[in-house]
């Protein structure tokens, strides 16, 4: 604990460098063309560059912890504290929910969704990111296993589009790195099974920020400042991966 606790402060402190260095390059342009835009508000510069989806919401709480605590809760809690530091430093992001709320009925396509919530909740996560523009897509949730020892935050990736690989392995090291040093896991190929990943075009990935069905992850993942930590290491290595992504051209 007193390792984590290390790793924790020399990881936010170094996080808070790179943010005000990434603010500085990033967000101060950004806040720039942003006053700009009141001139050109169809300005390049301003284009959705990343989608930030908080899985589940609604009925559809997703998974638990023993405690009642609920994955639809925590997902929106890190993707809005991901969204918001991408925004601060200049990479522009929007979220498909900020409500408690499934999105099945976002377009209107049907007068009565009765059996078709789920489907219509993920096509139009789809439907949305690609209404954007944006170039990438990072999917927010958390994970569940019959057996309690499980722990661990762990990335899965499109394999649609190889941009998808490099940006989870950027996730997963990251975290393993800064603030889950005894976290082993790799990143995984999605299959069928993930919806949104087995269609996505652009680099998209899933990540799973760690385990409720295990008691110590889900007392973590229920401290706010922790959830903070965890959504400043996954934005850091998305920057990171956006920047190089950008400069390989
Ligand atoms: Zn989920």
């Amino acid at each position: 604990m007193k390792n984590r606790t290390k790793f924790l402060s020399g990881f936010v402190s170094m996080s808070l460098v790179f943010l005000f260095i990434a603010a500085l390059f990033g967000g101060m342009r950004g806040l720039l063309y942003r006053n700009q835009s009141t001139i050109a508000a169809d300005a390049p510069e301003d284009a959705v560059m990343l989608v930030i989806d908080p899985g589940h919401g609604g009925e559809d709480g997703g998974c638990s912890s023993a405690d009642g605590l609920l994955e639809k809760d925590l997902n929106l809690s890190i993707a809005e504290d991901v969204s918001a530091i991408l925004n601060a430093a200049g990479y522009p992001s929007v979220l498909t929910r900020t409500e408690d709320t499934l999105l099945y009925d976002m377009y209107g396509d049907r007068t009565d969704y009765k059996g078709y919530k789920k489907i219509y909740d993920l096509k139009n996560r789809m439907r949305f990111t690609e209404e954007t523009g944006a170039k990438y897509f990072v999917s927010i949730h958390m994970n569940k296993f019959p057996d309690p020892q499980y722990s661990g935050l762990q990335v899965y990736y499109s394999p649609n589009d190889p941009g998808s690989i490099q940006m989870a392995d950027m996730i997963q090291n990251y975290v393993q790195k800064y603030v889950q040093p005894e976290n082993s896991r790799e990143t995984k190929k999605s299959n069928k099974g993930i919806y949104l990943l087995h269609r996505m075009k652009i680099p998209a990935v899933l990540v799973e920020c760690g385990f409720l069905s295990n008691t110590e992850e889900a007392a973590l993942l229920s401290d706010a400042s922790y959830r903070k930590t965890l959504s400043l290491g996954i934005a850091c290595a998305i920057m990171e991966y956006c920047t190089g992504d950008v400069a390989e051209g």
